[in-house]
């Protein structure tokens, strides 16, 4: 197919926000371009966890049978300090199930949904430069096998994922004074692939046996093996001072015995995270970022498959809008108080001395932890009015009233 040299609505990265957003705009009769570096399928260095947030989003864009046609969990196992306890999702205003599904699979499949739905898609072509007049994106020009063009565009949505090459481009600064994330993960065949919960160790230790700021997760993905990883915190001021590689082997062999793993870790992988909406200049008047380009990733467990699906879907009703206003006015009031909340709180983490004081207090309440999973899982939505929901987000407003950068500024 030869490459459409202009489109109405341009969309750079087809992870899930990019997909997402290519899906809903061309669901909205828009002419649609849906441009990656990669070929696909490809891989994402993930977890590979759906949480009912990410399910509720896939299950919007119509692909309800297709999460339930793989494995499905019904909440988390938490282990640490101790205790191991079994929380169910909340269910409510969101879906009670979650799911794992590789990424390899699951970007392929949701590309496809947008392709499907309308959008045009161009694979291997990298986007490297825009072309700006008036303050307006007119046009993004790639590089393919060595040639070099341009595809011209009325609106631009910037899905290029954590380092955001092309967000860059356009002025987007991420601050690593506030929290962000050092994450790996692996994959290992095991007896419990089909484990009806996934598994989060929250008193995560090196090496040494220190306790680290962090946790590590077992992911059951139902088809014989699971996703092994292993997250840390850190800021400018406090860095993850651990590899995250050696970290992660040593978590696997730890964990060999209890969840029957058997064979080598494949895959290795790790990356960085920017999180709570950590970014400034996300927006222009006809552009946005979207996603982890946006850092609209959680602070409290690193999720961000489920903000890239919902910001997907949530830019597409204000393109038509100066994207410079509407566009961080909308991630601040979908996320801001919440974010700046959990970011506080992962910040204080990050604080030596603070997990081992305060671990073994809240593993042994049930109550505080069904609590802590909902508010750390970002499963309180708008609609929620129950007490929980109102003294998060009473906390919120009383965390961002307090931050000198609040998110997305
Ligand atoms: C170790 C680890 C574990 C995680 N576990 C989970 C989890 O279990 N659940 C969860 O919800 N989240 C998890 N996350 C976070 C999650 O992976 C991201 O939040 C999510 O992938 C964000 O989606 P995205 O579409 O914004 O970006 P991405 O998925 O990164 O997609 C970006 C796309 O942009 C393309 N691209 C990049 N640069 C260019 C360019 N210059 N030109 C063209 N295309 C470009 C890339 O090829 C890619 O396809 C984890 C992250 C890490 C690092």
């Amino acid at each position: 197919m030869t490459t459409p040299q202009r489109t109405d609505v341009l969309v750079v990265g087809a992870g899930p926000a990019g997909s997402a957003a290519a899906a809903w705009a061309a669901r909205d009769g828009r002419d649609v371009v849906l441009a990656d570096a990669a070929v696909f399928p490809r891989d994402k260095t993930c977890g590979d966890g759906l949480t009912p947030r990410a399910i509720g989003e896939l299950e919007r864009l119509g692909l309800r049978d297709w999460v339930r046609a793989h494995t499905v969990n019904k909440g988390l196992r938490a282990h640490g300090f101790g205790q191991t306890l079994e929380l169910e999702w909340p269910g409510g205003t969101l879906p009670d199930y979650g799911s794992a599904v590789a990424r390899t699979e699951l970007d392929d499949h949701l590309r496809t949904t947008a392709l499907k739905s309308g959008a045009l898609g161009v694979e291997g072509a990298k986007a490297v430069d825009a072309r700006i007049e008036g303050g307006r994106v007119r046009g993004v020009t790639f590089q393919r096998d060595g040639e070099t063009f341009e595809i011209e565009c009325e609106r631009l949505i910037v899905a290029d994922g954590v380092r955001s090459p092309l967000g860059k481009v356009l002025g987007r600064e991420w601050h690593k004074d506030t929290v962000y994330a050092v994450a790996g993960r692996c994959y290992v065949d095991s007896g419990m692939s089909d484990d009806p919960w996934i598994s989060s160790h929250l008193e995560l230790r090196g090496e040494q046996g220190e306790i680290l700021s962090g946790y590590g997760w077992i992911f059951p993905l139902g088809d014989g093996s699971v996703n092994v990883g292993a997250g840390t915190l850190a800021t400018t001021k406090r860095p993850a001072e651990v590899a995250i590689k050696p970290l992660m082997a040593h978590y696997v062999e730890q964990r060999r015995t209890d969840f029957q793993l058997s064979g080598e870790a494949r895959m290795p992988t790790s990356a960085l995270l920017p999180m709570g909406g950590a970014v400034s200049n996300i927006a222009g008047p006809n552009w946005a970022l979207i996603g982890d380009a946006a850092a609209c990733v959680n602070p409290l467990n690193g999720e961000g498959i489920d903000y890239g699906l919902e910001g997907g879907r949530l830019v597409v009703d204000v393109l038509d809008t100066d994207l410079s206003v509407t566009w961080p006015a909308t991630l601040q009031e979908h996320y801001g108080e919440s974010f700046s909340i959990a970011r506080r709180l992962a910040g204080v983490v990050t604080v030596p001395r603070v997990l081992p004081a305060l671990g073994p207090a809240g593993m042994r309440s049930d109550w505080l932890m069904t609590l802590a999973l909902r508010w750390m899982g970002n499963l309180v939505t708008d609609e929620d009015a129950d007490r929980a929901a109102r003294v998060w987000r009473w906390a919120g407003r009383r965390s961002i009233a307090l931050d000198h950068r609040p998110p997305f500024t």
